[in-house]
């Protein structure tokens, strides 16, 4: 068995060669206060400003430095999960590379974690981002926590805690980061925040401009989706299919009587209407059907729950430290 270090944070770092020494130098500070075992992964996301070069005299001077490399830019997504991936602490606590979050704020989130959460996100308040960022990071906030209904006000903070289990459970691509919290929330993990310092960025510039969170809007439908119908397709399309294919097939027996009493229908939009009703009916069951198919092949049973311990003489196991 491996020997895990108590913590490990994870640096997602796209072109941020200005800033990385200073961080360093300020969670080597808070880090070594704690008195824990720690490890600081930097995800290198195809940096072409010279930031590996930094990273690497950082790994020249401490140990506790681990860099991991990738081949191009893959996404601030993509980054995170690799960081999953090769992190060993037993929390895995998260923060971006540009100084915008404050490590002081460390202790706060692991003083929240001990009290059972298994995520801790972090609330930027106040924020310092332009006005043309906060305004729609704020519609985006309240959206995403109305539809999914996690009480947080700053789902896309990369300042976040996460027990081990959490983190490596979660399956991360394309933008998704922005909804860590709802897809930790949907497999059972308990979900809390913080209130943190944030600072306005200093040196480079943001990857992600006010733009990005129209897009943030659909992943939230795939993350809706995924997390809750992604289990039972049918479920979803065939509710909707059985809705237009009844409502279809009232107007178009409502139609036929007419018919038989001898009025002619060949000329009323109404008839068009519940044909189209009921063909997209039988179409959208077939897709929940086809869905339930590649769901049935493809299923890996262990994978469509989440533990938190067993009991039993033999194999009494706790997933929750
Ligand atoms: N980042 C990354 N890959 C990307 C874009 C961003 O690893 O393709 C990192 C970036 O280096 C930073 C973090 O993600 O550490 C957050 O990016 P940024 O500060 O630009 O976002 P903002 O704070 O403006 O929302
Ligand atoms: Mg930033």
């Amino acid at each position: 068995m491996i020997n895990l270090n108590e913590i490990s944070i994870v640096i997602p770092v796209y072109n941020e060669s200005q800033s990385l020494e200073q961080l360093h130098k300020q969670l080597t500070s808070t880090l070594s206060n704690l008195g824990k075992s720690y490890e600081i992964v930097f995800v290198d996301d195809g940096s072409s400003d010279g930031s590996i070069s930094s990273l690497e005299k950082l790994y020249a001077k401490d140990k506790a430095v681990k860099i991991i490399q990738l081949r191009r830019n893959f996404g601030k997504a993509a980054a995170l999960s690799a960081g999953f991936k090769y992190a060993d602490g037993k929390i895995i606590i998260t923060m971006d590379a540009d100084l915008q979050d404050d490590p002081a704020e460390i202790p706060k989130f692991l003083s929240k974690i001990e009290e059972g959460y298994d995520l801790v996100s972090g609330w930027r308040y106040p924020r310092h981002d332009s006005f043309s960022k906060r305004v729609p990071s704020k519609l985006f906030n309240q959206v995403t926590s109305l539809i999914s209904g996690i009480k947080l006000h700053d789902f896309n903070c990369g300042f976040k805690v996460y027990r081990r289990e959490t983190a490596k459970g979660i399956k991360l691509y394309g933008e998704l980061h922005r909804y860590l919290p709802v897809l930790v929330h949907g497999k059972g993990f308990k979900v809390g925040e913080v209130k943190i310092n944030h600072r306005p960025r200093q040196s480079g510039q943001s990857k992600y401009g006010a733009i990005r969170y129209i897009r943030g809007f659909l992943d939230l439908l795939t993350v809706m989706f995924l997390t809750d119908y992604c289990l039972k397709p049918l479920h979803f399309f065939g509710l909707l299919g059985l809705i237009m294919l009844i409502l279809g097939f009232i107007i178009n027996a409502y139609l036929s009587v007419l018919w038989f009493m001898g009025q002619g229908i060949g000329h009323r939009p109404l008839l068009l209407f519940g044909v189209l009703l009921m063909l997209m009916g039988i179409q959208f069951i077939s897709l929940g059907l086809l869905g339930e198919m590649i769901q049935f092949k493809t299923s890996d049973t262990s994978e469509n729950f989440t533990i938190r311990r067993i009991l039993g003489s033999q194999r009494s196991q706790n997933f929750e430290k």
